[in-house]
């Protein structure tokens, strides 16, 4: 018997076995266009995801997997606890994901002659985010990579009173393009101050009302795509960390 509404559970690849079995390789891939899948529970849409091996086998699992299973690591010949092991592993991610981050707006700042990207970059390297303006300057820059990079592996300040008064001065594009790196969370916050861009204004008063599903993929693409900046995603190399 088949069930119509099991998609979005996620179960153990049959491959995998005991997942005790595995150890990680402390090797990391940071996919900056969030595509890519976990062949542990088969999870799309991955940003950071680890390698783990097995003898001769390596596959590559979500952090969510990380998490839920006693994947072992093994440091200087000796095999880590479940918990050291994980926590070896989050330390790893926090810089990965900054150094991402850093290295794009570089690779940006080397390419314009626009000092206020010069600027996103000091405020990054001294905040590890971004604030609104300076996320919409730099977002509006991202196309000249010619690469595709998802704007929400940058982290937007949103908490403040004066982040969001900062980002209920900018114009309806640059919200729009700022719109599309926050989480579902700052995107109700912000709405709720009415600061939501014209296009998702549209969007949220056509589902007024209705339950809204986080988890589905679907919200989350609908609220990225006025942005413009999430061509299908290309392939899906593994970069070394
Ligand atoms: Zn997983």
């Amino acid at each position: 018997m088949t069930m119509p509404m099991t998609r979005m559970r996620y179960t153990l690849n049959q491959k995998v076995g005991d997942p005790k079995e595995w150890v990680y390789s402390w090797t990391l891939q940071d996919d900056q266009t969030i595509s890519t899948q976990c062949d542990f529970c088969g999870q799309p849409e991955q940003r950071v995801t680890y390698e783990v091996t097995r003898g001769e086998e390596r596959m590559w699992i979500c952090q969510r997997c990380v998490g839920r299973y006693p994947v072992g690591g093994i440091v200087n010949g000796n095999r880590l606890p479940p918990h050291a092991a994980r926590a070896q592993v989050h330390g790893l991610t926090a810089r990965l994901k900054q150094q991402t981050c850093h290295e794009i707006i570089r690779e940006i700042q080397r390419i314009t002659t626009d000092p206020g990207i010069e600027e996103a970059l000091v405020y990054f390297e001294r905040n590890l985010q971004l604030s609104p303006q300076r996320a919409a300057l730099l977002f509006a820059a991202l196309p000249l990579l010619c690469r595709p990079v998802d704007t929400r592996i940058f982290e937007v300040q949103t908490r403040s009173t004066h982040h969001q008064e900062e980002f209920g001065t900018l114009d309806d594009n640059a919200r729009t393009l700022v719109w599309s790196a926050l989480s579902p969370l700052q995107c109700r916050r912000l709405a709720s101050l009415g600061h939501a861009p014209s296009g998702v204004r549209r969007v949220l008063g056509r589902k007024h009302g209705q339950d809204t599903h986080q988890l589905t993929g679907s919200r989350m693409t609908d609220l990225s795509e006025p942005a413009g900046l999430h061509p299908a995603p290309i392939s899906k190399e593994r970069s070394a960390p």
